[in-house]
């Protein structure tokens, strides 16, 4: 990575291969084997059973600015060629989250969306004080993503605020994702396929819990991120810019194709790209990995969801 992102520095997964093409299996280290579940089926969707079909052809990205210095998120904006940027708040003090977002309406213009996450940090009160300085700060917010932890937290935000309300984590990490009742506490729903279990289940959640999506990464490789674009691809209206243009988070790819925006845009690939050996594991990585398939896989077995 980059620089440093949801605490982590190096990036690692598996990537495996099927009739239909590459898949990449990688949860975060941090998550459990039944947690692990839907992102070994959404690998297994691209190696085995390949996508639905795209009703377009180009994804709108947003670029990405973690926590930084005002003066390289003006850089990182201004280079991106995105008219929306995502900027990470709420791990900085607010007046610094202020002067990042006064830099990144500086390098959009007027006519740019920025939008921001805080991934749950906020409490209630803290949330409502924070959008109401970053709405301002930023020349106004296109929506807030999951300021507050829980369901009940978002929709009292949503009460005392005017800036839409976006669901990630709500939605990702609940027990059952098709029945979550985001209505009434969210404005837009941000999904991400491999959490989700794959392109057909994802798209069902959307269904599901009614509202715009916005698809994000979950800062895979290129083999990862065509997934993403494939969901992002066949939802029936995207609204919104998504969260694919991750690739600018890490130092490399493992393929030539490499998935990066050109003037705002990311191609839906009908396959994912060829891996090539760059950045390959070395051998107490791999058998991490190996071993970490092996057990998810029985759980996956035991507990199908
Ligand atoms: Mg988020």
């Amino acid at each position: 990575m980059r620089n440093r992102f949801r605490g982590i520095t190096v990036r690692s997964g598996l990537l495996f291969e099927g009739p239909a093409g590459w898949g990449e299996f990688c949860p975060f280290l941090d998550y459990s084997d039944a947690e692990c579940v839907p992102w070994l089926a959404c690998a297994r969707e691209a190696a085995f059973e390949g996508w639905p079909a795209p009703v377009r052809s180009r994804i709108p990205v947003n670029c990405t600015v973690p926590v930084v210095s005002a003066a390289r998120a003006f850089e990182i904006v201004a280079a991106s060629g995105c008219s929306t940027a995502k900027v990470k708040v709420a791990e900085s003090p607010l007046a610094e989250d202020c002067e990042r977002l006064e830099a990144v309406r500086a390098a959009l213009g007027p006519s740019g969306f920025i939008r921001v996450d805080a991934n749950m940090m906020w409490d209630v009160d803290q949330a409502v004080v924070a959008i109401r300085a970053l709405d301002r700060a930023a020349g106004g917010l296109q929506y807030v993503e999951q300021p507050c932890p829980t369901i009940e937290d978002l929709a009292a935000v949503r009460r005392r605020v005017s800036v839409p309300i976006a669901a990630d984590e709500s939605i990702r990490r609940a027990e059952d994702p098709l029945k979550v009742a985001v209505a009434g506490a969210a404005d837009i729903a941000v999904i991400k396929v491999a959490p989700l279990g794959g392109v057909r289940r994802a798209l069902r959640v959307a269904e599901a819990c009614g509202l715009p999506c916005v698809v994000s990464s979950a800062v895979e490789t290129s083999v990862g991120l065509a997934a993403g674009l494939a969901l992002a691809g066949a939802l029936p209206t995207l609204d919104y810019a998504c969260g694919l243009a991750t690739m600018a988070l890490m130092t490399g790819d493992v393929t030539d194709s490499s998935l990066v925006p050109v003037d705002g845009f990311i191609p839906v690939l009908s396959t994912p790209p060829v891996p090539n050996d760059a950045f390959a594991a070395d051998e107490e990585t791999a058998e991490l990995w190996r071993s970490r398939l092996q057990r998810v896989s029985d759980t996956s077995e035991l507990n199908p969801r």
